[in-house]
């Protein structure tokens, strides 16, 4: 199973590293991906900014205060009332939608509103300081653009600045000193306000690529480890367990039964006069033969804690633990029923029409100490017992063997040779 990005987004994160993002703006399936991971923690962002939003523009009332003491009545409207329900409107929604991107949008209304909030203030006032008061503006602003992403900011800020132009004008300021003083420091701020904050999500994007690769990498090094990992465990022809897989599970097999005290029993295949069929039919039908023996040897060997290998060349080796001998040779008979029913035509085979196995078996029985090795050298000499007694048959090497303490030490063997056809 392969761990990482599709293919088509890990080249389109790489692609987009190299070429930059100069709009701030992914191909479509990645800025989906990028919306889904910042979700989460922009959704925190925007909703404790509108929560702490309602405090912070109580402090506005200072400025009122100061500025357009007259507006006062419609300061506690707009700022106690109205406010309130726009924080609470906008913090509900910006929890209910679920699409992240828009989320931003409602943030920049948000924005917006607490902006044209301030204007009215201004507005209602017929102070000389009203334009001044105007400058309140600043601070919701970069407050906004701090918390904001940069295309929802920059509509904000074009619309605090249309916010701005029409109060100036309808109070009659907009090219006086204060009109264009404080429209200067505003148009100011929004600039380098959107700057920084352009600055801000190209990194924050940035990263987010470069996050992305690093877990594509390591995806892939991860396969690639798995990969290692069963080709060093299968045989490349077969599909089945090879040497070094086979010896492994042998030990293990063979200590838990030692600790359990569990019969175990081990079975040595060959292929009959496989060098004639190699000869006779050619070598890739050889390896076809190969094949087809193993499927049929892996198919007859459904045991639990079992393992069928492909011991080498012609010769492959199955572990079955919890057999005692009458089950280990009745299943060795089985299996050259199977290879036999196979059908695969051998007519260089001194035998039979058809390929036949011979088999070697040994088994292990609790209190006997015998060595993994001794055990192999076992099941190799009933097979080399049953190529020499005519092939096409299964022999049984029963180790009996003198008790001791431990596991591991060879004390002595005596054996019997129990030939099956
Ligand atoms: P016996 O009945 O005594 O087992 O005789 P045999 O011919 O089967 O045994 P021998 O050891 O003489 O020959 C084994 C042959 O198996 C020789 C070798 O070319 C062939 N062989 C080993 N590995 C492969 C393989 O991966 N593919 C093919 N096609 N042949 C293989
Ligand atoms: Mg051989
Ligand atoms: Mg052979």
């Amino acid at each position: 199973m392969r761990h990482g990005l599709p293919d088509n987004l890990s080249d389109m994160v790489a692609a987009t590293l190299k070429q930059g993002f100069p709009l701030l703006r992914f191909p479509a399936p990645l800025e989906a991906r990028y919306q889904n991971a910042m979700s989460a923690r922009r959704l925190r962002v925007q909703a404790i900014g509108v929560a702490f939003s309602l405090p912070l523009y109580l402090l506005l009332f200072v400025a009122d205060h100061e500025m357009v003491p007259d507006s006062m009545a419609q300061a506690f409207l707009l700022r106690l009332e109205v406010f309130p329900i726009v924080v609470a409107l906008c913090g509900l929604t910006l929890i209910g939608i679920k699409n992240p991107a828009r989320r931003e949008w409602v943030f920049a209304a948000f924005g917006l509103a607490s902006c044209l909030i301030s204007a009215l203030v201004s507005l209602s006032s017929h102070s000389v300081m009203n334009t001044h008061h105007l400058a309140t503006l600043n601070p919701i602003v970069i407050y906004a653009v701090l918390l904001g992403r940069f295309w929802p900011m920059l509509v904000m800020c074009s619309g605090v600045s249309v916010v701005y132009f029409t109060s100036a004008f309808l109070m009659g300021r907009l090219f006086s000193d204060i009109g264009v003083g404080v429209g200067l420091l505003l148009q100011a701020n929004i600039t380098f306000m959107l700057y920084g904050c352009y600055l801000l999500e190209r990194v924050s994007r940035q990263s987010f690529l470069i996050d992305e690769q690093e877990t594509e990498m390591d995806a892939e090094l991860h396969d690639a480890t798995d990969q290692l990992a069963r080709i060093a465990r299968e045989d490349a022809l077969t599909g089945l367990a090879n040497r070094r897989c086979f010896t492994d599970h042998l030990q293990q097999t063979h200590e838990r039964a030692c600790r359990e005290g569990e019969v175990l029993a081990l079975l040595m295949i060959d292929v009959d006069h496989f060098k004639a069929y190699n000869d006779h039919y050619g070598h890739p039908a050889g390896d076809v033969c190969l094949r087809r023996v193993a499927q049929a040897l892996a198919a007859g060997t459904r045991q639990p804690g079992g393992l069928v290998a492909r011991w080498g060349g012609e010769e492959f080796a199955i572990i079955l633990p919890g057999a005692d001998a009458a089950r280990a040779l009745e299943l060795a008979e089985q299996l050259l029923s199977e290879v036999k029913a196979c059908a695969i035509v051998h007519e260089a085979s001194q035998v039979a029409s058809v390929v036949t196995l011979s088999i070697g078996v040994a088994v292990w029985s609790p209190g006997h100490d015998v060595s993994q090795a001794a055990l192999l050298a076992a099941a190799d000499e009933a097979l080399y017992h049953s190529k020499t007694t005519g092939r096409n048959r299964a022999t049984l090497h029963e180790l009996l063997l003198v008790a001791s303490s431990s596991c591991g030490v060879s004390e002595g063997a005596s054996q019997k040779m129990v030939s099956a056809t």
